[in-house]
């Protein structure tokens, strides 16, 4: 049976599509975590800043790029970063029922029987669809620990950018960077320490798994902090072999579960 587990239980085997499901096992660690950020941002310190907001707000990476500076607000007295009104930008509703022209790819309204565009016959070469918008919901407020690991490097930037978004692009006034560039920067994140297995959600599984295995998080406190709704997401992004092996009196690290899998 070949490995298909690679370093900090990261799947490295044949199968490529990344899945929060199949490609991580363990909370990687706050050293890795720093080795991880401080490799990217010798490279582009705009790519581990993006990183390390998706990783301390367990957000998805276009979540992180919309985020504008009067969503935090910063309490040094107190000790934490309240973040409120964050919007989850996954939720989505459907509005209307369309046909889609598979010849022309024209959006026709739900009763039309050919295609407005090149009249194709919709009945044929129609695919019915669901329009959907995004739905406007907001995370519950949260807090973030000011003494805890990458705080610091989060206000250094909340500092830098006071007003408007936080990730304006330099390419387009006034927008912040956009869904494509987060991409690349996903893909880039990989290449630069020699992962390549990184993808987006792999900061905010690690920040559930870290919460879920270090502070004890309750499923219920799980949800709170990170907006999800639904067991089975959460069930991904937060799985929990530490914890019950830690439970049972089992030292079985990251690096140990690798060994594990491959002898
Ligand atoms: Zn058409």
């Amino acid at each position: 049976m070949p490995n298909i587990w690679g370093e900090n239980g990261i799947y490295a085997g044949q199968y490529r599509r990344h899945s929060v499901d199949a490609d991580v096992r363990f909370f990687a660690g706050w050293k890795t975590m720093e080795e991880l950020f401080s490799t990217i941002r010798k490279e582009q310190e705009i790519y581990a800043t993006v990183g390390i907001f998706a990783f301390k707000m367990a957000a998805r990476i276009t979540e992180v790029l919309n985020s504008k500076a009067d969503m935090f607000v910063l309490d040094e007295e107190s000790g934490f970063i309240l973040v409120r009104n964050f919007p989850i930008l996954k939720r989505w509703k459907a509005i209307d029922k369309i046909i889609i022209c598979e010849r022309c790819k024209t959006e026709n309204g739900k009763f039309e029987t050919t295609c407005t565009s090149c009249g194709a016959n919709l009945l044929y070469s129609g695919k019915r669809k669901y329009k959907t918008e995004r739905k406007d919901i907001k995370r519950l407020p949260f807090f973030i620990k000011i003494k805890e690991h990458f705080s610091e490097e989060m206000i250094q930037h909340l500092i830098k950018h006071p007003n408007g978004h936080l990730f304006p692009s330099p390419y387009n006034e006034g927008e912040p960077y956009s869904r494509k560039w987060a991409w690349n920067l996903v893909k880039d994140y990989g290449t630069i320490v020699g992962l390549d297995s990184l993808y987006n959600h792999w900061f905010r599984s690690q920040r559930l798994m870290q919460l879920g295995n270090q502070y004890k998080f309750t499923r219920e406190e799980l949800k709170a902090f990170s907006g999800i709704i639904k067991d089975e997401t959460l069930d991904k992004y937060s799985k929990q072999i530490q914890s019950y092996t830690e439970k049972i009196g089992l030292d079985v690290t990251a690096e140990k579960f690798n060994q594990l899998m491959v002898q």
